[in-house]
């Protein structure tokens, strides 16, 4: 099966509309599996949540989207947030904040799955899955031991990332393991290894365990203004990741008439 991964979509539906595009373009999709932050910030909120429930979606929620529905404090976020996150409010309709209210459950209000055997969706990550920001290679290999499915996706930063746990060697033979009992404690662990993925890029997941940030689709962070996402075989096992450009003018000028901040329309040039 072919599902598109889509995080931090922030009510930018012309970026959402172009990575769709860009991903039917290379084949049909039996899904979309989204890592939160589905509005806040942006212009369209209600058009993007019907967007994204057009597709067979598994979702969970990010900070904003809790903001929005009132299960965050505001007191948390930054200005341009909180200005982006109170508008949102008043513009999504009676559904669609049903809908996203649905989505908050559990502990984690949302924001962590485990979908099934093979994964694990996080907000931030699963050691804290509301806020942590997994940029780090430290903040990573703990996380490693906090789920037990081989992959986990992750939003949040807005930033593309990759990282990756080797898989340990084909079992040994019992000469090897005798030597390895001699030596316990100071046989070498197999360490994590961090790639920020260009576009194009193919990961080819093997019996590997990876953490993996598509990117931002609405507010890319990463000096990029394209919109980011990937696309995830689960049957050949690998990632492509991509960009999508769109039309930012378009996407600043609904955001200027609404009067959203305007930081947070002119960094969408920047890709800050
Ligand atoms: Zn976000």
């Amino acid at each position: 099966m072919r599902y598109g991964l889509v995080s931090d979509i922030h009510s930018n539906l012309m970026a959402l509309n172009a990575v769709l595009q860009a991903l039917e373009d290379s084949g049909p999709l039996d899904g979309l599996i989204c890592m939160g932050d589905i509005v806040g910030y942006g212009p369209q909120p209600n058009e993007v949540v019907e967007k994204l429930r057009t597709y067979p979606l598994q979702t969970i929620l990010g900070n904003h989207d809790l903001a929005v529905i009132d299960k965050l404090d505001l007191g948390d976020f930054n200005q341009d947030a909180v200005d982006a996150n109170v508008w949102t409010r008043y513009q999504l309709n009676e559904a669609n904040r049903a809908w996203l209210e649905s989505l908050c459950q559990g502990e984690h209000l949302g924001t962590l799955a485990r979908l099934n055997d093979k994964l694990t969706l996080a907000h931030g990550s699963p050691v804290e899955p509301i806020w942590q920001y997994l940029t780090r290679v430290v903040d990573a290999t703990l996380n490693f031991s906090r789920f037990d499915t081989p992959l986990c996706f992750i939003g949040h930063t807005h930033l593309p990332r990759i990282f990756r746990l080797p898989a340990i060697g084909p079992s040994e033979t019992a000469e090897q393991n005798k030597i390895k009992k001699i030596f316990a404690g100071r046989e070498k662990h197999p360490k994590v290894e961090m790639r920020i993925p260009e576009d194009g890029y193919v990961l080819e997941i093997g019996d590997d365990r990876v953490l993996l940030n598509p990117g931002s689709v609405g507010q890319p962070r990463d000096g990029d203004s394209r919109a980011a996402y990937a696309l995830f075989d689960d049957e050949a096992m690998t990632v492509t990741f991509g960009r999508a450009t769109y039309d930012i003018g378009a996407t600043q000028a609904l955001m200027n008439e609404y009067k959203l901040p305007s930081r947070l329309s002119l960094r969408l040039d920047y890709g800050l």
